[in-house]
């Protein structure tokens, strides 16, 4: 296969600037596509060259699969690379992109078919013997018997979407009684939001981890795993944390989630980067949940513990290298954090809170890395996924690289928008994910949005002016005790704070 000369990033923002990196470094020529509301954006202004697909919304600029293919055409452009969302699990361009003579920087057309369906994942992967959560194996046709079967895995469960993606497309249903009315709801959900309306059942994990594993594949068949993310601080379903590797995970479960992995990987002949996501019980027993068959947002935790450059190895196998190393000499060295900064706001339960980054300084050090795609002055489009930058920090250890994150989300200084930093610095100073014993219910678990409403001075000046208040009105009745009441007040709102 040839070496590619000239590379479209088919995507926006942080990760098409950290593909277009990568792909400098290696002498490949960059294209940046983008969006009428993207016209100044800094990957833009990295790449070598730049089209304009059109207006804002996706369906009319990064969705336009035959546009970016003519966009090839006219540029001599030999690869594409799809980031994450948009196009990348999307088979049907991925099978153009071959069809057109281009090299797709992904796995193959089929592989990103099979896994792409949550059910026929399953399905795959069931020969490999992967251990899967209790559930059904096929689309439900049958209400009546769809219910017998629930009653046989038992209440709570979870109907999904077997399209769905991004944290959608996932039902809870705690008993019998509410089964039939939420099993019409999810399969008209799956149908208006996925254009599938396939929808399976799968028992309820009641206190679950999402614990990923990286893997590599070249198209000559061989599979490494590059080890764990721990990625259970979630809200919506979807990560706002991730590190590497997982406080929970032993050598020996390191190595058997690993191998599972790799079987995964084999069950659809996969090459290229991939990411297949396990659920972990209290028991850390493991099931398999999905694969994706892309790079994930959170790739540079991984990359930051194994020393390798992801998108490096991605471009390489696309051009058909053997993966240059072997599993035994891939090893962890340290710990990584990434925490996403989201235009969200926290306190109004993370809903996006778009408008102009007025202020925006990024941290800096030893240790700190920053994948972003904006700049001070910019606003936050509408339109797309409100990610602002991933924050990243490394260290030796665990603490260290908690530690290193504090520092660095202090130095992080963002006005104009609410963002997900407060809620982050709260989370991973946090008793339970100190210590390591913490599930995806984290935000419900032990999140108040009142922790950040106020900053620790503010409160203080608060508190005490209320005692003053008390006590003043006390004295006059003559029953004023301070000493005591300022204590009781005083360990009152450390425990707001902690
Ligand atoms: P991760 O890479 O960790 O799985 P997310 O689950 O947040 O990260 O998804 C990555 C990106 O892909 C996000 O921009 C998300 O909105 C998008 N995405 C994932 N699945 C779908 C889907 N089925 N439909 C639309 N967007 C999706
Ligand atoms: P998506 O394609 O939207 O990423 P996933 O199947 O990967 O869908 O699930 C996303 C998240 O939903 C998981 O990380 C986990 O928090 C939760 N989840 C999924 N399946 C289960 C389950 N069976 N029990 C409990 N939680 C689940
Ligand atoms: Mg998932």
């Amino acid at each position: 296969m040839p070496k590619i000369k000239k590379l479209l990033v088919a995507n926006r923002g942080e990760i098409s600037l950290r593909i277009m990196r990568t792909a400098r470094e290696m002498g490949i020529q960059t294209v940046a596509v983008y969006s009428e509301a993207d016209r100044l954006s800094p990957h833009v202004i990295f790449a070598d060259e730049a089209v304009c697909l059109g207006p804002p919304p996706s369906a009319q600029s990064y969705l336009l699969g035959d546009k970016i293919i003519a966009a090839c055409r006219e540029l001599g452009v030999d690869a594409i690379h799809p980031g994450y969302g948009f196009l990348s699990e999307n088979a049907a361009f991925a099978r153009q992109v071959m069809d057109a003579g281009l090299i797709f920087v992904g796995p193959s057309a089929s592989s990103i078919e099979v896994m792409g369906s949550k059910l026929a994942a399953k399905q795959a992967v069931a020969k490999y013997k992967i251990p899967l959560v209790p559930g059904t194996e096929e689309a439900i046709t049958d209400i009546a018997e769809a219910k017998a079967r629930a009653s046989e895995i038992g209440y709570p469960i979870l109907i999904k979407a077997s399209a769905g993606g991004g944290g959608k497309g996932m039902r809870i249903v705690e008993d019998e009684s509410e089964f039939e009315d939420q099993m019409q709801r999810a399969v008209s959900e799956a149908q208006s939001s996925f254009g599938d309306s396939a929808v399976f059942i799968e028992k309820y994990i009641t206190s679950p981890r999402h614990i990923e594993i990286q893997i590599l594949g070249d198209q000559h068949g061989k599979v490494v795993y590059l080890f764990e993310r721990e990625c259970s601080i979630q809200r919506r379903h979807q990560k706002v944390i991730e590190e590497a590797p997982s406080a929970v995970v032993s050598p020996e479960m390191r190595r058997a989630m690993g191998e599972a992995a790799v079987g995964v990987a084999r069950a659809c002949d996969y090459y290229g980067a991939g990411t297949v996501e396990f659920i972990v019980d209290e028991n850390l027993d493991f099931y398999f949940l999905e694969m994706n068959t892309r790079l994930q947002v959170e790739h540079p935790v991984t990359e930051m513990i194994t020393g390798k450059d992801l998108v490096r190895e991605q471009i390489l196998i696309a051009e058909g290298e053997s993966l240059s190393f072997t599993q035994d000499e891939l090893y962890i060295n340290g710990h990584a954090l990434e925490v996403r900064v989201y235009a969200e706001d926290p306190a109004n339960n993370f809903l996006p809170d778009i408008g102009k980054l007025t202020t925006y300084k990024r941290p800096q050090g030893p240790g700190v890395r920053v994948d972003d795609g904006f700049e001070e002055g910019m606003d936050i489009p509408i339109y797309y996924d409100p990610m602002i930058a991933k924050l990243v920090t490394y260290g030796s250890d665990r603490a260290a690289a908690i530690q290193r994150m504090v520092g660095a989300i202090e130095e992080y200084k963002i006005t104009g928008i609410q963002t997900t930093l407060g809620f982050c610095k709260f989370a991973i100073q946090h008793e339970a994910f100190v210590s390591g014993q913490f599930d995806t219910k984290f935000v419900d678990e032990y999140f108040d949005p009142k922790v950040l409403s106020q900053d620790f001075t503010e409160l203080e000046e608060e508190i005490l002016a209320a005692l003053a208040v008390e006590f003043i009105a006390k004295e006059k009745k003559g029953s004023a005790k301070p000493s005591g009441r300022i204590k009781d007040s005083e360990s009152a709102w450390r425990n707001r704070l902690k």
